[in-house]
Protein backbone atom coordinates (compact mmCIF):
# COMPACT_ATOMS: atom_id res chain seq x y z
CA UNK A 1 0.00 0.00 0.00
CA UNK A 2 1.03 3.36 -1.47
CA UNK A 3 0.05 5.71 1.95
CA UNK A 4 0.61 9.24 -0.14
CA UNK A 5 -1.80 8.21 -2.21
CA UNK A 6 -4.34 7.06 0.79
CA UNK A 7 -6.78 9.10 -0.14
CA UNK A 8 -8.29 8.01 -3.59
CA UNK A 9 -11.39 6.74 -3.10
CA UNK A 10 -12.03 3.19 -4.30
CA UNK A 11 -8.77 1.80 -5.25
CA UNK A 12 -5.65 0.93 -3.10
CA UNK A 13 -2.75 2.26 -5.27
CA UNK A 14 0.27 -0.08 -4.57
CA UNK A 15 4.00 -0.35 -6.19
CA UNK A 16 5.07 1.25 -9.29
CA UNK A 17 5.75 -0.67 -11.91
CA UNK A 18 6.80 1.53 -15.07
CA UNK A 19 7.35 5.38 -15.48
CA UNK A 20 8.01 7.79 -18.48
CA UNK A 21 8.27 11.57 -18.39
CA UNK A 22 4.28 11.71 -18.78
CA UNK A 23 3.16 9.01 -16.88
CA UNK A 24 3.93 6.66 -13.64
CA UNK A 25 1.86 3.75 -13.38
CA UNK A 26 1.13 2.02 -9.94
CA UNK A 27 -0.32 -1.32 -9.70
CA UNK A 28 -3.77 -0.97 -7.72
CA UNK A 29 -6.63 -3.01 -6.32
CA UNK A 30 -9.97 -1.78 -7.15
CA UNK A 31 -11.51 -2.29 -3.38
CA UNK A 32 -14.78 -2.80 -4.25
CA UNK A 33 -14.00 -5.84 -6.47
CA UNK A 34 -10.59 -6.92 -5.03
CA UNK A 35 -9.53 -7.06 -8.48
CA UNK A 36 -6.08 -5.87 -9.67
CA UNK A 37 -6.10 -2.78 -11.98
CA UNK A 38 -3.31 -0.28 -13.40
CA UNK A 39 -3.43 3.18 -11.99
CA UNK A 40 -1.80 5.65 -14.51
CA UNK A 41 -0.65 8.78 -12.65
CA UNK A 42 -0.60 11.76 -15.32
CA UNK A 43 -0.91 15.71 -15.39
CA UNK A 44 -4.27 17.01 -14.95
CA UNK A 45 -4.52 19.24 -17.99
CA UNK A 46 -5.34 19.38 -21.88
CA UNK A 47 -2.15 16.44 -22.42
CA UNK A 48 -3.24 14.41 -19.90
CA UNK A 49 -7.25 13.58 -21.09
CA UNK A 50 -6.28 13.43 -24.28
CA UNK A 51 -5.53 9.98 -23.54
CA UNK A 52 -8.76 9.39 -22.13
CA UNK A 53 -10.14 10.48 -24.96
CA UNK A 54 -8.70 8.12 -27.60
CA UNK A 55 -9.88 5.12 -24.84
CA UNK A 56 -13.04 6.32 -25.33
CA UNK A 57 -13.15 6.61 -28.91
CA UNK A 58 -12.12 3.15 -29.28
CA UNK A 59 -14.28 1.71 -26.82
CA UNK A 60 -17.21 3.54 -28.58
CA UNK A 61 -16.32 2.57 -31.91
CA UNK A 62 -16.13 -1.33 -31.39
CA UNK A 63 -18.77 -2.96 -29.20
CA UNK A 64 -19.13 -4.43 -26.88
CA UNK A 65 -15.74 -2.70 -26.33
CA UNK A 66 -12.19 -3.41 -27.77
CA UNK A 67 -10.18 -6.51 -26.86
CA UNK A 68 -6.61 -5.46 -28.23
CA UNK A 69 -6.63 -2.10 -26.94
CA UNK A 70 -6.41 -2.22 -22.93
CA UNK A 71 -9.97 -1.31 -21.40
CA UNK A 72 -10.04 2.01 -19.48
CA UNK A 73 -12.58 1.22 -16.11
CA UNK A 74 -12.28 4.28 -14.61
CA UNK A 75 -10.71 8.16 -13.51
CA UNK A 76 -10.03 10.52 -10.87
CA UNK A 77 -9.27 13.97 -10.68
CA UNK A 78 -7.44 15.19 -8.23
CA UNK A 79 -5.81 18.36 -8.52
CA UNK A 80 -3.59 18.83 -10.10
CA UNK A 81 -3.21 14.46 -10.82
CA UNK A 82 -5.36 12.99 -13.22
CA UNK A 83 -5.73 8.70 -12.44
CA UNK A 84 -6.98 6.72 -15.50
CA UNK A 85 -7.60 3.33 -13.67
CA UNK A 86 -7.24 0.62 -16.78
CA UNK A 87 -7.19 -3.55 -17.55
CA UNK A 88 -4.05 -4.34 -15.93
CA UNK A 89 -1.28 -6.54 -17.95
CA UNK A 90 1.36 -9.08 -16.89
CA UNK A 91 4.08 -8.36 -19.17
CA UNK A 92 5.09 -5.62 -21.91
CA UNK A 93 6.81 -7.11 -25.10
CA UNK A 94 10.14 -5.82 -23.87
CA UNK A 95 10.22 -8.30 -21.12
CA UNK A 96 9.78 -11.33 -23.85
CA UNK A 97 13.32 -13.56 -24.56
CA UNK A 98 13.78 -13.18 -28.46
CA UNK A 99 15.48 -16.77 -28.13
CA UNK A 100 12.62 -18.37 -26.74
CA UNK A 101 9.93 -16.88 -29.28
CA UNK A 102 7.91 -19.17 -30.63
CA UNK A 103 6.03 -19.47 -34.55
CA UNK A 104 3.00 -19.53 -32.49
CA UNK A 105 3.81 -16.73 -29.55
CA UNK A 106 4.70 -14.70 -32.50
CA UNK A 107 1.83 -15.38 -34.27
CA UNK A 108 -0.45 -14.79 -31.38
CA UNK A 109 1.24 -11.23 -30.70
CA UNK A 110 0.97 -10.22 -34.14
CA UNK A 111 -2.57 -10.99 -34.60
CA UNK A 112 -3.29 -9.69 -31.55
CA UNK A 113 -1.48 -6.07 -32.51
CA UNK A 114 -2.31 -5.99 -35.74
CA UNK A 115 -6.21 -6.53 -34.13
CA UNK A 116 -5.71 -3.65 -32.18
CA UNK A 117 -4.48 -1.74 -34.67
CA UNK A 118 -7.47 -2.15 -36.83
CA UNK A 119 -10.12 -1.69 -33.70
CA UNK A 120 -8.16 1.97 -33.43
CA UNK A 121 -8.36 2.45 -37.31
CA UNK A 122 -12.08 2.19 -36.90
CA UNK A 123 -12.58 5.00 -34.22
CA UNK A 124 -10.33 6.88 -36.49
CA UNK A 125 -7.34 6.55 -34.52
CA UNK A 126 -3.45 5.97 -35.51
CA UNK A 127 -1.15 5.10 -32.66
CA UNK A 128 2.21 6.98 -33.52
CA UNK A 129 3.66 4.88 -30.59
CA UNK A 130 3.79 1.59 -31.40
CA UNK A 131 6.28 -0.51 -29.61
CA UNK A 132 7.27 -3.39 -27.54
CA UNK A 133 6.86 -1.26 -24.53
CA UNK A 134 3.59 -0.31 -25.14
CA UNK A 135 1.93 -3.80 -26.16
CA UNK A 136 1.49 -6.35 -22.84
CA UNK A 137 -0.19 -9.43 -22.92
CA UNK A 138 -1.58 -11.29 -20.01
CA UNK A 139 -0.45 -15.01 -18.73
CA UNK A 140 -3.52 -17.64 -19.10
CA UNK A 141 -4.73 -16.03 -21.91
CA UNK A 142 -1.70 -15.05 -23.78
CA UNK A 143 -3.95 -12.01 -24.98
CA UNK A 144 -1.85 -8.87 -26.49
CA UNK A 145 -3.00 -5.64 -26.51
CA UNK A 146 -2.09 -1.86 -26.15
CA UNK A 147 -1.77 -0.20 -23.07
CA UNK A 148 -0.53 3.66 -23.74
CA UNK A 149 -2.36 5.53 -26.08
CA UNK A 150 -1.02 8.87 -24.81
CA UNK A 151 0.87 9.34 -28.23
CA UNK A 152 -2.16 8.37 -30.28
CA UNK A 153 -4.03 10.55 -32.89
CA UNK A 154 -7.06 11.34 -35.08
CA UNK A 155 -6.24 10.34 -38.33
CA UNK A 156 -5.35 13.82 -40.25
CA UNK A 157 -4.22 15.45 -37.11
CA UNK A 158 -0.92 16.76 -35.99
CA UNK A 159 1.40 14.24 -34.10
CA UNK A 160 1.46 14.35 -30.52
CA UNK A 161 4.81 12.43 -29.15
CA UNK A 162 6.60 9.53 -30.68
CA UNK A 163 9.90 7.83 -29.62
CA UNK A 164 12.55 8.65 -31.88
CA UNK A 165 13.79 4.75 -32.45
CA UNK A 166 10.50 3.39 -33.95
CA UNK A 167 8.82 6.39 -35.00
CA UNK A 168 8.03 6.04 -38.88
CA UNK A 169 10.27 8.76 -41.43
CA UNK A 170 7.46 11.27 -41.97
CA UNK A 171 6.68 11.95 -38.52
CA UNK A 172 9.93 13.30 -37.84
CA UNK A 173 9.43 15.35 -40.79
CA UNK A 174 6.28 16.72 -39.81
CA UNK A 175 3.62 14.98 -41.97
CA UNK A 176 2.60 11.66 -40.38
CA UNK A 177 1.02 9.11 -42.11
CA UNK A 178 -2.20 6.41 -41.80
CA UNK A 179 0.61 3.85 -42.11
CA UNK A 180 2.76 5.29 -39.65
CA UNK A 181 1.17 2.85 -37.07
CA UNK A 182 2.55 -0.01 -39.47
CA UNK A 183 5.82 1.24 -39.43
CA UNK A 184 6.24 0.90 -35.11
CA UNK A 185 4.34 -2.57 -35.76
CA UNK A 186 7.30 -4.19 -37.56
CA UNK A 187 9.82 -2.70 -35.67
CA UNK A 188 8.42 -4.31 -32.63
CA UNK A 189 8.01 -7.54 -34.58
CA UNK A 190 11.78 -7.07 -35.61
CA UNK A 191 12.74 -6.63 -32.26
CA UNK A 192 10.48 -9.35 -30.64
CA UNK A 193 12.30 -12.01 -32.97
CA UNK A 194 15.89 -10.70 -32.73
CA UNK A 195 16.31 -8.89 -29.33
CA UNK A 196 17.64 -6.15 -31.60
CA UNK A 197 15.89 -2.88 -32.74
CA UNK A 198 15.65 -2.55 -36.21
CA UNK A 199 16.92 -4.42 -39.70
CA UNK A 200 18.59 -2.80 -42.85
CA UNK A 201 16.88 -1.33 -45.40
CA UNK A 202 16.98 -4.51 -47.50
CA UNK A 203 16.65 -7.15 -44.96
CA UNK A 204 13.97 -9.55 -44.33
CA UNK A 205 13.50 -11.32 -41.02
CA UNK A 206 13.38 -14.83 -42.32
CA UNK A 207 17.04 -14.36 -43.44
CA UNK A 208 18.07 -13.99 -39.72
CA UNK A 209 15.60 -16.64 -38.20
CA UNK A 210 14.76 -19.30 -40.85
CA UNK A 211 11.41 -20.01 -38.72
CA UNK A 212 9.61 -17.15 -39.57
CA UNK A 213 7.54 -17.17 -42.89
CA UNK A 214 9.28 -15.56 -46.30
CA UNK A 215 5.67 -14.10 -46.34
CA UNK A 216 5.58 -12.86 -42.93
CA UNK A 217 9.04 -11.54 -42.90
CA UNK A 218 8.20 -9.77 -46.56
CA UNK A 219 5.19 -8.51 -44.70
CA UNK A 220 7.33 -6.61 -41.84
CA UNK A 221 9.88 -5.60 -44.42
CA UNK A 222 6.77 -4.16 -46.56
CA UNK A 223 5.37 -2.14 -43.04
CA UNK A 224 9.23 -1.18 -43.00
CA UNK A 225 8.80 1.34 -46.11
CA UNK A 226 10.28 4.99 -45.75
CA UNK A 227 7.50 5.49 -48.08
CA UNK A 228 4.34 5.61 -46.22
CA UNK A 229 2.49 5.02 -49.38
CA UNK A 230 4.31 2.02 -50.30
CA UNK A 231 3.74 0.04 -46.84
CA UNK A 232 0.21 -1.82 -46.24
CA UNK A 233 -2.54 -0.16 -45.23
CA UNK A 234 -3.74 -1.04 -41.54
CA UNK A 235 -6.00 -2.87 -42.73
CA UNK A 236 -4.13 -4.97 -44.98
CA UNK A 237 -1.79 -5.49 -42.86
CA UNK A 238 -4.13 -7.44 -40.61
CA UNK A 239 -5.80 -9.40 -43.19
CA UNK A 240 -2.04 -10.70 -44.69
CA UNK A 241 -1.02 -11.48 -40.69
CA UNK A 242 -5.10 -13.30 -40.28
CA UNK A 243 -3.65 -15.49 -43.51
CA UNK A 244 -0.39 -16.35 -41.95
CA UNK A 245 -1.97 -17.47 -38.84
CA UNK A 246 -5.00 -19.35 -40.41
CA UNK A 247 -2.59 -21.67 -42.68
CA UNK A 248 0.09 -22.37 -39.94
CA UNK A 249 1.08 -25.88 -40.13
CA UNK A 250 2.84 -28.65 -37.80
CA UNK A 251 6.26 -30.25 -38.38
CA UNK A 252 5.41 -33.63 -39.91
CA UNK A 253 8.53 -35.17 -37.61
CA UNK A 254 8.43 -33.10 -34.23
CA UNK A 255 4.90 -32.16 -34.22
CA UNK A 256 5.33 -28.36 -34.00
CA UNK A 257 3.51 -25.07 -34.85
CA UNK A 258 5.51 -23.52 -37.75
CA UNK A 259 4.73 -20.94 -40.63
CA UNK A 260 3.88 -21.91 -44.01
CA UNK A 261 6.75 -20.99 -45.56
CA UNK A 262 8.83 -21.31 -42.62
CA UNK A 263 11.63 -23.76 -40.92
CA UNK A 264 10.07 -25.62 -38.25
CA UNK A 265 11.75 -23.95 -34.64
CA UNK A 266 12.99 -27.29 -33.45
CA UNK A 267 14.04 -29.37 -36.57
CA UNK A 268 15.47 -26.59 -38.84
ZN1 LIG B 1 10.05 -30.09 -36.23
Amino acid sequence: MNTYFDHIPGYTIGEEIARTIRVIVYKATDDAEGKVVAAKLLRNDKDGHHEIEMLRRIAASNPPRPVHVAELKDTYEDGDNLWLFVEYFDYTLVELRPKEMKPLALMSIALDSSTGLVEMYRAGVIDDDVKPGNIAFKFGSGRAAYIDLGCARLIGHKTVGYTPEYVAPEIRRGHPSDTSSCYGWARTMEEIVTGKFGLGPHDVLSDYVPWVGREFARLVAQCCHHDPNKRPSVVELFERVKYEVQHKQRCPRCNAIKFRDGKCVNCG
